[in-house]
């Protein structure tokens, strides 16, 4: 349980670390394509303006007029803030470098002169002005369409770099995911179903042995009376579908109270204890064995046969007779045996062995009587 809340913390602090990649990932994105954005923008515009001069400072030189020259100003105002902004914004990587600081492009140096330039002959207004702006306005076209260029490749360059990176956030992510799955979604799943299993198995088993309880003697751990009667009811209903029969002996201990008064009633005890016991060494399995009362035993014997319940019955009260009961010495039984006849209950069949049980006793005991009808 302890791995587990590890295993929680880790996945968990790693998904939080993932989003929080992912968040500034995208910021960074969003900011670059905004510089880029600005910079190809305003590298645009000198390009567009580095044109525009020369026609208004032309027809400024032709007209004369004040308002046109105040729209030069403006654009020279324009093109050398537009340049200051460049100069603090880009990049300086080997491409922008090389355009703007080395040779044959030299940016910088060719836009600061140019704008050296148009400050002149806004001074002057000489002719001779208006032909330098005029002729060196050209060489600044083809590179500062370069530097655009530029600024493009760089910025879809750097794209793709965040693109790839949010590629590896993703993946990051979805590996996160798997590895919760198998190591703490599966496992829990896995030990919610043991844990039911567990729980099953251990309401059947005490089921069952509750249901052994309800049908067990204390003393004895043989079957009780309940389940005597049951089983006495399920053989009277086969008896007659099958038309078979069965034979019940019922076995009482001579002189009980005896043993109880002279030996007290925990000796009493351990000798219901011994018999039941030797009951048990020698009932067979297909026969239903219990207690049927304080001392009193029931023996439901499935054997079809009259003389081998009667046989069975007399090596039982033999075998008891044998037995030395410790502190004790011998001790007897008195049986009664009768047969299954068609149309007998279960209180029919009972009151006849009862009656062959009493037949035994007055016969001086340790005995076996059958009633036959
Ligand atoms: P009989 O030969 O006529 O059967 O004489 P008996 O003394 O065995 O018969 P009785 O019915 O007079 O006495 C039965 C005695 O069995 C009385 C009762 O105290 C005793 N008994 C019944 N159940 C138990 C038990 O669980 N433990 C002990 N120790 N004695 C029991
Ligand atoms: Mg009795
Ligand atoms: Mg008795």
């Amino acid at each position: 349980m302890l791995k587990h809340k590890y295993i929680y913390i880790i996945v968990f602090s790693s998904l939080a670390g993932w989003a929080m990649f992912a968040y500034f990932t995208t910021t960074q994105i969003i900011k670059s394509q905004q510089k880029f954005a600005n910079i190809i923008n305003i590298t645009g515009k000198q390009r567009m303006l580095s044109q525009k001069i020369p026609l208004i400072a032309t027809r400024f030189y032709d007209s004369r007029n004040k308002e046109v020259k105040e729209h030069l100003v403006s654009l020279y105002e324009e093109m050398k803030l537009n340049h200051a902004h460049i100069i603090a914004m880009h990049t300086h990587s080997a491409a922008t470098t090389a355009i703007y600081y080395e040779d044959p492009k030299q940016l910088n140096a060719r836009v600061e002169h140019y704008l050296e330039l148009v400050a002149k002959f806004i001074e002057d207004e000489e002719l001779s002005s208006l032909y330098q702006i005029d002729s060196f306005s050209f060489t600044l076209l083809p590179i500062l369409n370069d530097a655009v260029n530029v600024f493009e490749y760089e910025s879809g360059l750097k794209t793709k770099h965040l693109l790839a990176r949010e590629l590896f956030i993703l993946i990051g992510i979805l590996l996160t995911l798997v590895l919760e799955s198998v190591f703490i979604v599966l496992p829990a799943i896995k030990q919610a179903d043991l844990h039911e299993e567990e729980l099953n198995n251990l309401v059947k088993d005490r089921t069952l042995e509750l249901e052994k309880l309800s049908v067990t003697d204390k003393l004895t751990n043989l079957y009780n009376r309940r389940k005597i009667d049951e089983t006495l009811a399920f053989e009277i209903e086969r008896a007659q579908r099958n038309n078979s029969s069965f034979s019940l002996i019922l076995m009482d201990i001579d002189k009980f109270k005896d043993v109880n008064d002279t030996y007290g009633h925990k000796t009493g005890d351990y000798v219901l204890q011994e018999i039941a016991r030797l009951l048990v060494l020698n009932v067979r399995k297909i026969d239903m064995l219990g207690r049927w009362g304080g001392e009193e035993f029931l023996i439901i014997d499935s054997e079809s046969h009259a003389e081998k319940v009667i046989e069975f019955a007399e090596k039982i009260r033999k075998v008891i007779e044998g037995n030395v009961f410790e502190n004790i010495g011998q001790i007897t039984c008195s049986f009664g045996v009768a047969h299954y006849i068609e149309g007998d209950t279960e209180s029919s069949i009972l009151i006849r062995t009862d009656k062959a049980l009493y037949k035994a006793k007055e016969s001086g005991r340790n005995c076996v009587k059958e009633l036959l009808a």
